[in-house]
């Protein structure tokens, strides 16, 4: 929609159809939902469409301001594939681009309907990790880039996003865990990452483990099978302890889960956004990445760990070994401290 267009929008009571894109991954998904509130609430009439790639649907799938889910299909990259899906856009007078790579550029590509697209400032954050010593700024958070984009038509976001899991899911939560027995709630364990430089040793939580019980906690373990595969140790001692569980359904019942803890550990992953999402607070734990990149959890409250080594953050998304050989910005996160942080949080007011 050309500029004269747009303007007619507004005057007429804005826009009737939005399309926002954001393909991936868990935590950016997650960290949009602010924006389609805020969408929601400016053109309550409007019918709006998420477009997102099938492993994440689940967690705008029951959002009250998402009409519709357009899936993404795994093995949709091809040129040809793209652009005949662009062709959908084509009845949309507003685009929310939060994505902004090359496949939400070509979906985005020749519509008449106005495209706002969030800043990357992918320069600042690259400062954030080659330039340290120069104490560049800081970049914005996730959240404060994707509420720019809205910042033309004077929208404002909230500052938490919360996360819908459906009533299927939060019906199957309470069964399990009513199967579970009585107890206090549990205290949300998260080991997995998909990055080896942002996983905490397996010997600390192990330790981490043995702490939260002996304090009397219960605590239930989310994470992937290849998760599970990946950390043995802990695994069996999850299944010998019948105050632990395991945890490894789909986003929506994983999100129910979620709020009947007390409280996430978690290191800088999608989930560690999901369990903010759903309430918790989190104790968040940083390796070869830092909170200075704008990752923390949103809200207030959370205990975010972060050594600040020297070297500290060497990768904006991860790596798979740490660089320098020590990986003291994991190792020197001890279980006392974990332990001492998780203790210290409770559920969101
Ligand atoms: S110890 Fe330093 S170099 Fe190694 S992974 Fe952590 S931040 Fe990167």
């Amino acid at each position: 929609m050309a500029r004269g267009g747009h303007q007619r929008a507004i005057q007429d009571g804005g826009f009737r159809r939005i399309a926002v894109l954001r393909l991936s991954s868990l935590g950016d998904v997650i960290l949009t939902q602010p924006v389609l509130q805020a969408l929601a609430a400016a053109f309550p009439e409007a019918h709006l469409t998420y477009w997102v790639k099938e492993e994440f649907a689940d967690l705008v799938r029951h959002d009250p301001a998402v009409a519709h889910v357009r899936v993404l299909e795994r093995e949709a990259r091809r040129l040809e594939d793209l652009l005949s899906m662009s062709a959908e856009l084509e009845d949309a007078d507003l685009i929310v681009d939060l994505h902004g790579n090359l496949r939400t550029r070509i979906l985005t590509m020749g519509h008449r309907a106005r495209v706002l697209r969030s800043p990357s400032f992918r320069l600042r954050r690259a400062a954030q990790i080659y330039l340290r010593w120069a104490r560049p700024p800081r970049p914005p958070t996730v959240l404060a880039r994707h509420a720019a984009a809205l910042a033309p038509l004077a929208i404002a976001c909230a500052e938490v996003p919360r996360v819908h899991a459906g009533p299927e899911a939060e019906t199957w939560a309470a069964a399990w865990l009513a199967a579970w027995g009585e107890g206090a709630p549990p205290v949300a364990m998260i080991p997995g990452a998909a990055h080896a430089t942002k996983r905490w040793p397996e010997a600390h939580w192990l330790a981490l483990h043995e702490r939260l019980r002996a304090r009397g906690e219960r605590l239930l373990y989310f994470g992937l099978e290849a998760d599970r595969a990946r950390l043995p140790d802990l695994a069996a001692r999850v299944a010998a302890d019948p105050a632990s569980r395991w945890c490894a359904e789909r986003l929506a019942r994983v999100a129910a889960l979620l709020s009947h803890c007390r409280c996430a550990v978690a290191g800088d992953t999608g989930l560690m956004h999901l369990a903010a999402a759903r309430g918790l607070k989190v104790v968040a734990m940083f390796g070869s990445t830092a909170p200075e990149l704008g990752f923390a959890p949103a809200g207030f409250g959370h205990a975010v760990l972060c050594r600040h080594e020297p070297c500290q953050p060497c990768t904006l998304h991860g790596r798979e070994r740490c660089p320098q050989g020590h990986f003291r910005c994991m190792v020197g996160l001890t279980p006392q401290a974990v332990a001492d942080a998780a203790a210290s949080l409770g559920r969101e007011a």
